[in-house]
């Protein structure tokens, strides 16, 4: 028994995936068995939630059930922070298993019957499981297709040396955090040190231009959250506009 995803199912959620960076997200998917295979032809995307809670609002999913093939409503899928890409139980949190449970599809146990659900774990894998919830009993099942292991230990890898790369380059420059995130402004106008083009910013061109005792004065000095960071080679500054 397994959950089979259609090309344009996995397409559509790995691009949901992609535009919601770390935030949760959830919806409904639609499905009918090919002999043991679930297969998935379409979803509706209903919440996009926090890094760790995603909810769907009960007057969000009345509207399917005017759908012709209302029927086949049968995928709870959702993205959170833990799992492997092996199925099993160790990939649903308490929450998932009480609302499986309890208000499986948003519905009552014993009038949905049976209800499978996805989950994409921070491994970016979608591993699954199929509830009949009359007999109380659970299948933990994989999801297909699934990305390529090789792809996705490099991307960890190339991941770590750019985070390694990031690390050296904060330790040898001025560092602003804007809130959103941060930006790095190297000292020197060198193309190969600015890897986030700041350096095509008229304004940062000038305040990397001025004095730097006149940009103390002028920026920082009264600035109550200004807290200077001292290192080896040269004093930091690091501001925080918010957050
Ligand atoms: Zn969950």
């Amino acid at each position: 028994m397994k959950i089979q995803l259609t090309p344009s199912v996995i397409h559509d959620l790995e691009a949901v995936a992609a535009q919601v960076g770390g935030l949760e997200f959830s919806g409904f998917g639609f499905a009918e068995w090919k002999g043991d295979t679930l297969e998935m032809y379409d979803f509706v995307l209903l919440n996009v939630g926090s890094e760790v809670f995603t909810e769907i609002k009960s007057k969000l999913i009345l509207p399917l059930l005017d759908r012709p093939d209302h029927k086949n409503m049968r995928v709870w899928l959702h993205r959170h922070p833990l799992g492997s890409d092996k199925p099993g139980p160790h990939n649903w949190s308490a929450t998932d298993e009480n609302t499986i449970q309890t208000s499986p599809l948003g519905g009552v146990p014993e009038m949905v019957g049976w209800s499978a659900s996805i989950v994409r774990t921070p491994y970016g894998v979608w591993v699954g499981r199929i509830d009949n919830h009359r007999k109380k009993t659970v299948r933990h099942v994989e999801v297909f297709p699934q990305p390529h292991p090789e792809i996705i230990t490099r991307a960890w890898e190339l991941l770590q040396d750019y985070r390694a790369k990031q690390m050296s380059h904060l330790s040898s420059h001025r560092l602003l955090s804007t809130g959103a995130g941060y930006q790095v402004f190297g000292v020197e106008n060198d193309e190969d040190d600015d890897p986030l083009g700041v350096y095509d910013d008229p304004e940062m061109e000038e305040w990397l231009e001025s004095d730097e005792e006149e940009f103390l004065d002028d920026d920082l000095e009264d600035d109550e959250d200004y807290q200077p960071i001292h290192s080896r080679r040269q004093p930091f500054y690091r501001r925080w506009f918010g957050g």
